[in-house]
């Protein structure tokens, strides 16, 4: 296409689209009126004091969602909500350990009690206590890893769901991993455990779609966090993995939570039972 007639589509999109170009902001950046705006929504991010959770806080909260952060200690949850107030995001914080069914019931009552109900629930929390040959883990490897990262998610949806329902919808979004596709050598159950993750989005989604409740996923790639200190840390296995990698570094916290804030904004309302992928290139498939 030569630049004239570029140039031509260019000043005909802006013609037939009078806000091209444009944002209309809130105070504090943030978008009004847009659909990617989140005001007035409540939103749950579990595990949200650090890396991805607490990045997936701010995207939310940057859009206008009041979220609910919490984690398993009271002293980072207090670091967060700190952060949060002085970016100007409305927030709430609580202890809540996602493998404690009590602490889970306490976190779902107390957002409903201060915030109103919950329009929106991130499912991020995730352990590993395991590292090593798949043949050498134990039961009780198995057990911890299945409880936290698999059973919590889906027993925080069935908690979270009523709420939703009561105000007319919602959208979930658990937080796999690259490793669900393919798994990291020495992290078999926890990949494992995020493969279901990519079921459990594939099968709540037809059901609750009759609610009006969007079931997606994301799968990070190496994103750098604590949890991910031993990728990022040790400089072969760096260079290991950048071989694998179009885009040749590791990725930022926001790049995952930005990604969130979309899957769970009104740019997305025609998407659910999907996983995206966000792993600066790796190839991922089941
Ligand atoms: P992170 O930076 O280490 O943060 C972990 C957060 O989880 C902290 O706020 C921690 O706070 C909280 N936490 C840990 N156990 C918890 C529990 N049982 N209940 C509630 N909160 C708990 O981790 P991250 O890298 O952001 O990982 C977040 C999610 O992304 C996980 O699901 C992980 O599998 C996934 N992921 C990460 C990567 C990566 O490369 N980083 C890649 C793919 C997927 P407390 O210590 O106060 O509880």
């Amino acid at each position: 296409m030569d630049k004239v007639m570029l140039r031509c589509l260019v000043s005909r999109c802006l013609l037939t689209n009078p806000v091209a170009g444009q944002t209309r902001k809130m105070s504090g950046g943030r978008l009004a009126g847009s659909q990617s705006s989140l005001a007035g929504k409540v939103a749950i991010v579990t595990a949200s004091t650090d890396g991805i959770g607490l990045a997936a806080a701010q995207a939310l909260g940057q859009r206008g969602a009041h979220v609910v952060v919490s984690s398993r200690r009271q002293s980072n949850v207090d670091k967060a909500v700190a952060l949060l107030q002085s970016e100007k995001i409305q927030v709430t914080g609580t202890t809540c350990n996602v493998g404690n069914s009590e602490d889970r019931a306490r976190l779902v009552d107390m957002t409903v009690e201060k915030c109103g109900g919950v329009d929106i629930f991130v499912s991020n929390a995730a352990v590993n206590p395991f590292f090593g040959n798949i043949m050498d883990s134990t039961e009780a490897v198995w057990d911890k890893i299945l409880d936290v990262n698999v059973k919590s998610a889906f027993l925080m949806t069935q908690l979270v769901v009523p709420h939703m329902e009561k105000r007319g919808g919602g959208s979930v979004v658990f937080v796999s991993s690259v490793a669900g596709y393919q798994p990291m050598q020495a992290l078999g159950p926890y990949s494992v455990s995020k493969t279901a993750l990519l079921g459990l989005t594939r099968a709540l989604a037809p059901e609750l779609a009759q609610s009006h409740i969007r079931v997606n996923c994301v799968a990070p790639g190496v994103i750098k966090t604590p949890f991910s200190q031993a990728l990022w840390q040790d400089e072969d296995v760096v260079d290991e993995f950048k071989k694998q990698l179009s885009i040749k570094r590791f990725g930022k916290p926001e790049e995952i939570g930005g990604v969130i804030a979309f899957l769970c904004s009104k740019d997305a309302s025609y998407i659910t039972g999907e996983t995206i992928t966000v792993t600066g290139g790796m190839s991922c498939r089941l």
